[in-house]
C-alpha cells in the first residue's frame, strides 16, 4: 500500500495525532497535477495498492475532482483499481455519490463524542448510516487507543448498530519526540490491562480486532493471554511479533516517507525512484535494516527475537532518533574492516 497525503488540513484536533509534524501546522494541499503524478508513480508497480489520506482528505478543495479522475482511470481498466480512503467520516457525505461510482474501501477512524464533541459525533453517526447503505462490506471502522482511561464504549455501539464484525485499532505512540523515550513498561506494560479489557469486550460482542500500527509486544503476553487470543474467530495479526513494513506515504510536495511514525527521520523525492518497489527497498535498506538491530527497550538487549529480526520492539518511532548514530557507527566499522 502506498498512500498519497493530499492535505495537511484536518477538522479535528485529536490529542494523540501521530501526524503532528504536519497537520494543521500548514495549509498545504497537494496540487491536482502533483496528485496525478503521485498516482501514476504508484501505478508503475501494478501490484501496489493506493491509499488517500490526510489530515482529513475530504477537506482538500479538489477532493471531488480527484475522485472523478480515479473513477475515469477505473473505467479505462479491465479491473477496477481498489483505492482505500482514510477519513474521520465527518465530511464524507458530500462525496458519497461520486465515491459509489468507483472501487473504494473506506477506513473510518471513529472518535469518541468526548474527544470530538456531540455535534461532530452526531454527524459521524449520520454519515456512517449513509456509508453503511452505500458501501456494504466495503468499509471498516477503527479506534485509536491513546490512553488507559479513554472512552471506548461508543465504538461497540457503532459496531452493534452496523452489525460489523471487525475492528481496526492502533496503539498510539506519543507524538512528541521527548515523550518517545519510554521504558517497555511505560510504552506497553501499562497498556496491557486496558488493551485486554477492550479485547474482552470484542470477544463478548463477537468482534475480531486487528492491529493497524504498533502491535503489542509478544514478550508481555503469557500462555493464558495467548489462549484467550486464540479464541477469536478471525485472529488476523493478533498473535504476531511487533514488526511492520514500510508503508510509504507520499507528501503533498512529492517527497516520500517510510510512514508517519518515521516522518521526521527521512524524506526523499519520488522523482529519484523508478517505482514504489524501488522506494520500499530503499527504506528497508536505509531504515529497517538498521532500526531492527537497535534495542527499543533495555529488555530487548540480547533478545533472540530481535536478533532474528522478528520483533522490532514496537513502532520504530520509539527509536527514530537513535538510527542515524547507529548507522554511522556500522558504516565506520565496515570501512575499517
Ligand atoms: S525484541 Fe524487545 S520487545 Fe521484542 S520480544 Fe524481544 S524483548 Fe520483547
Ligand atoms: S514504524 Fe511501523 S508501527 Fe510505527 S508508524 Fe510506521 S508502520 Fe506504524
Amino acid at each position: 500500500m502506498t498512500n498519497i497525503i493530499i492535505t495537511y488540513k484536518c477538522n479535528l484536533k485529536c490529542c494523540y495525532c501521530f501526524a503532528n509534524e504536519f497537520v494543521n501546522k500548514t495549509s498545504k494541499n497537494i496540487t491536482f497535477e502533483d496528485f496525478i503524478k503521485a498516482y501514476y508513480f504508484i501505478r508503475r508497480n501494478e501490484r501496489d495498492r493506493i491509499g488517500i489520506i490526510g489530515g482529513e482528505p475530504t477537506l482538500h478543495p479538489e477532493f471531488g475532482r480527484m475522485i472523478e479522475f480515479l473513477n475515469g482511470e477505473n473505467r479505462k481498466q479491465k479491473f477496477k483499481i481498489p483505492v482505500q480512503i482514510y477519513t474521520n467520516g465527518i465530511e464524507i457525505d458530500k462525496y458519497i455519490g461520486i465515491l459509489k461510482k468507483g472501487n473504494y474501501h473506506l477506513l473510518i477512524n471513529c472518535n469518541s463524542p468526548k474527544v470530538i464533541g456531540e455535534t461532530s459525533y452526531k454527524k459521524l453517526l449520520d454519515n456512517l448510516r449513509l456509508i453503511d447503505k452505500n458501501f456494504k462490506k466495503k468499509y471498516v471502522v477503527g479506534i485509536n487507543l491513546f490512553s488507559e482511561t479513554m472512552d471506548y464504549e461508543y465504538i461497540f455501539e457503532i459496531l452493534k448498530e452496523f452489525k460489523l464484525k471487525t475492528l481496526r485499532f492502533s496503539l498510539t505512540v506519543p507524538n512528541l519526540a521527548e515523550k518517545k523515550h519510554l521504558s517497555r513498561e511505560e510504552a506497553f506494560g501499562k497498556k496491557k490491562e486496558f488493551l485486554f479489557k477492550v479485547f474482552e469486550k470484542c470477544r463478548e460482542n463477537g468482534i475480531s480486532p486487528f492491529y493497524d500500527c504498533n502491535i503489542f509486544l509478544s514478550c508481555l503476553t503469557n500462555p493464558e493471554d495467548l489462549k484467550f487470543l486464540k479464541t477469536f474467530k478471525e485472529r488476523y495479526n493478533l498473535i504476531k511479533y511487533s514488526s511492520c513494513n514500510p508503508v510509504i506515504d507520499i507528501l503533498p510536495d512529492l517527497k516520500a516517507i517510510r510512514c508517519f511514525g518515521m516522518s521526521d527521520y527521512m524524506k526523499v523525492s519520488i522523482n529519484d525512484f523508478k517505482n514504489t518497489e524501488e522506494l520500499r527497498k530503499f527504506f528497508e535498506e536505509e531504515i529497517d535494516h538498521y532500526a531492527k538491530k537497535i534495542p527499543t527497550f533495555e529488555e530487548c538487549r540480547g533478545c533472540e527475537e530481535m536478533m532474528l529480526g522478528n520483533c522490532y520492539g514496537g513502532c520504530l518511532a520509539y527509536k527514530a532518533d537513535r538510527i542515524e548514530e547507529y548507522k554511522q557507527h556500522c558504516k565506520q566499522f565496515f570501512n575499517k574492516v
